[in-house]
């Protein structure tokens, strides 16, 4: 309340708020009074609290997001991908190219992922281009590449989906789906992937705040499907010199806000692919539940994103710091999945 706000201001706020079922408790300063307030935020809001005598400001102090959050469960969760753990003991590695191209290009990629000790296998069919003129992505064509990898390696698969009435197809082919960075708040994709019965990587978007990507997250977790992993890959800041800055720091922020898994991709991030393996280390380090890489076999002929990924010995040096970090951080490394899900299908 204002310091000048009357008894009757006060208690008029009070009448308001139980009027609608909430509670109001009054706690008096020596300059200022503070009503708390609780109950249901939306009734709340159709108060217009801010605008009634004597109000100074109201202030929201509970998160707008629940299911995903510690406070709703405080354990740090598990979320299988096609039977590979992504969680608080073990560290996971996506890797594959950030466009599938052709059925060579996708195998090929896909070896150089189990290569780098990867246990799950990326690649874009739908791509979410910043211009209408760049490489759009092979569409289904792309998504049944992906399945055939899938058989030939062992590797289940991570693609993204741009378009609510693409999930369904999306889903039939996809051990996971991607909302990318430029879809974080498309309502209606996170509420359609809600409902699509397949794990979730949700991409922080490049100017959202954590509060944003994790009320996004809640999106998606409302309509029924909890099985979501959090992917930072970088945010917008004054820099040039990368293409975004990694905020390393909203690993260990988000992990303690809530259960989630948290995975950072470093080729997005850095833009560069000599700073994949540097990004990769402080991942780790910072407390990352896993990354995803893009790696390709020709980056210079890439259709998308060449000059971020990892190609011929930088695969070996990224195996090797994967193996060497995650005992260090108590975890155990997650091995290439052959074995264990070839038998696999969505
Ligand atoms: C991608 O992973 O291919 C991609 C498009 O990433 P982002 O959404 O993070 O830009
Ligand atoms: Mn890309």
């Amino acid at each position: 309340m204002a310091p000048e706000a009357t008894q009757e201001d006060i208690d008029n706020v009070v009448e308001l708020v139980e009027a609608v079922g909430g509670n109001a408790f009054v706690s008096r300063g020596v300059s200022r009074t503070i009503v708390g307030i609780v109950g249901d935020v939306d009734d709340f809001d159709a108060l217009n609290l801010g605008s009634r005598n004597g109000v100074l400001q109201v202030m929201r102090v509970s998160a707008p997001y629940k299911l995903v959050s510690r406070e709703h469960h405080p354990a740090r969760s598990v979320i299988r991908v096609g039977g590979v753990p992504i969680g608080p003991d073990t560290l996971s590695v996506i890797a594959g190219p950030c466009a599938v191209e052709t059925p060579e290009q996708t195998l090929r990629a896909a070896r150089m992922a189990l290569e780098a000790g990867a246990s799950l296998l990326r690649g874009g069919a739908f791509k979410p281009r910043t211009s209408p003129y760049s490489y759009q992505g092979l569409g289904e064509e792309g998504l049944r590449i992906l399945a055939e990898v899938r058989e030939e390696t062992g590797l289940p698969v991570v693609t993204e989906v741009i378009d609510p009435g693409h999930v369904d197809t999306v889903a039939a082919y996809a051990d996971m789906l991607q909302i990318g960075a430029r879809d974080m708040q498309n309502f209606a994709l996170l509420q359609a992937v809600g409902r699509a019965g397949r794990p979730v990587l949700l991409k922080r978007g490049f100017s959202a705040t954590v509060e944003e990507w994790l009320s996004s997250a809640e999106y998606i977790a409302q309509r029924g499907n909890l099985d979501i992993v959090l992917c930072e890959r970088g945010i917008r800041t004054f820099e040039t010199a990368t293409r975004n800055t990694l905020d390393i720091s909203a690993v260990p922020v988000v992990q303690r806000l809530s259960h989630l898994p948290v995975i950072v991709d470093p080729s997005h991030s850095g833009g560069r692919r000599d700073l994949v393996l540097p990004l990769t280390r402080a991942a780790i380090a910072a407390g990352a539940d896993g990354v995803i890489v893009d790696v390709h076999p020709e980056p210079r002929s890439a259709r998308c994103d060449g000059d971020q990924a990892l190609m011929g010995p930088d695969i070996r040096e990224l195996a090797d710091a994967v193996t060497i970090l995650s005992p260090l951080m108590g975890r155990t490394r997650v091995g290439p999945a052959a074995d264990r899900v070839r038998s696999h299908t969505p």
